[in-house]
């Protein structure tokens, strides 16, 4: 099949958003290319910032989901190890924290998208230039069939094959740290109030979130992975025995609030990054195709900003669209106007990524270390000290109507 258009190679929150950014200016031959067989409707939750909020805004879905989901007023640290707590209320006027059901992120952005804009079962399993122009790509369908795109975004997550394959950055590296999430879910309502709980203990960190009225997200991330953790992460009974010991210390009400996760929003994952320096050098877009998301950009969690940075990059790659559009409609043709497009966006937010890769890689050292120095770092110095936000960003608005008629915007 000929698309002459841009594919998302992906249906996550970064193929999504991508392509909802692209239609919001006016991007008509967009396609989203995913996997599975329907959208993802499990799963836990993800903090969304201010940064967050603002990218979703721009995308014109910001105000549905922020009534679904609480205003979050306070964080709450808490050091196991000698029970030094501290509050640090949120300034709501300026920082909005919500944590927001991943399924109803997916749904909501794909329900704003021209339902013939994403199509389901169809794995990728190689991107390779068009032999008779480099401009063009050919992507291949596990089923053997073949779709030729003028651009290509891989949108792929973590384990990106064509960012290792097409853009040739190394394969994410697992951080040897893993991870449990779970959602639980109050029927009659539950008696948190809307404070994020981090409590650090000696080897992991725990985290409980109110997400909305009834339903409470909450995390352990651990600083080693359990042996047969490939074993574990494939059985959720195995999930809740490994999360109950790692919490035996921890009050009752909150190993209670575990029990109420039900088997399908319960998971545990390897963490995964790509070191920083990677991003320094070399170009982070080949010809007509580039990455968003965590395909370009994965870091571990410590700073709750793997997806806020995906809608980010979402806003900024559709704008460069537009801003080549009006400059160089007359004198680009349309496969040089994507390059220009793609080199202007990773221009842009390469020293963001770099920034926040870096950020979470140390946070989560220093969070979860169990030797004296971190110990020391963790309970005397991080909790009180105030680090940089990694919120604290603006990604910008998109351009309201598309400007030109190019053959990309506007047919
Ligand atoms: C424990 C944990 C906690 C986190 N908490 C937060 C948080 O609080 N706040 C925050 O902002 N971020 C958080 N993150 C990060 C966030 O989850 C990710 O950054 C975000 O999900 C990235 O979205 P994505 O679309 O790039 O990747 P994904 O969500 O992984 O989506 C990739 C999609 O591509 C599809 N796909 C993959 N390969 C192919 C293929 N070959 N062909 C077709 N389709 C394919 C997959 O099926 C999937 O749908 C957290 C991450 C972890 C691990």
């Amino acid at each position: 099949m000929d698309f002459d258009g841009i594919v998302m190679v992906g249906g996550g929150i970064a193929g999504l958003a991508t392509a909802l950014a692209l239609h919001r200016v006016g991007m008509k031959r967009i396609l989203v290319l995913e996997r599975a067989e329907s959208l993802r409707t499990s799963g836990t939750a993800i903090g969304m910032w201010s940064n967050g909020w603002k990218a979703l805004d721009a995308l014109g879905v910001g105000q549905s989901l922020r009534q679904q989901h609480c205003l979050l007023q306070n964080s709450k640290l808490i050091s196991r190890s000698d029970g030094t707590t501290v509050n640090i209320p949120i300034d709501t006027s300026f920082q909005e924290l919500r944590f927001v059901k991943r399924a109803l992120l997916l749904e909501t952005l794909a329900s704003v998208l021209p339902p013939e804009a994403i199509k389901f079962n169809c794995k990728v399993v190689d991107v390779r230039q068009f032999p008779r122009s480099k401009l063009m790509w050919e992507i291949e369908l596990e089923d053997g069939s073949i779709i030729r795109a003028k651009g290509v975004i891989a949108c792929d997550g973590v384990n990106s094959l064509l960012a290792e394959s097409v853009l040739g950055l190394p394969r994410a590296t697992s951080s040897a740290q893993c991870a449990v999430r779970g959602l639980s879910s109050y029927p009659e309502g539950h008696p948190f109030p809307p404070t994020r709980q981090l409590h650090m203990a000696e080897g992991f960190l725990m985290g409980i979130i109110p997400v909305t009225e009834k339903e409470v997200y909450w995390f352990i991330s651990s600083a080693s992975t359990p042996p047969d953790i490939w074993e574990i992460v494939q059985n959720p009974d195995r999930i809740f025995q490994w999360s109950e010991a790692t919490l035996k210390e921890f009050p009752e009400e909150i190993r209670e609030m575990v029990k109420k996760t039900s088997n399908d929003v319960i998971d545990m994952t390897v963490l995964k990054f790509r070191w920083p320096w990677s991003m320094l050098m070399g170009r982070l877009w080949k010809g007509t195709m580039t990455a968003v998301g965590d395909a370009m950009h994965p870091m571990t969690p410590y700073v709750a900003q793997g997806g806020c940075s995906t809608l980010e990059d979402a806003i900024v790659l559709a704008r460069c669209f537009v801003h080549v559009e009006e400059d160089s409609i007359n004198k680009l043709d349309e496969s040089q106007r994507i390059i220009e497009a793609f080199k202007k966006y990773t221009n842009e937010r390469r020293w963001r990524w770099i920034r926040l890769m870096t950020q979470s890689y140390i946070t989560g050292i220093v969070q979860e270390g169990s030797n004296i120095f971190l110990k020391f770092i963790r309970d005397k110095i991080m909790l009180r000290i105030k680090v940089p936000n990694p919120s604290d960003f603006d990604c910008g608005t998109l351009p309201t109507i598309a400007p030109l008629k190019s053959s990309l915007l506007n047919q």
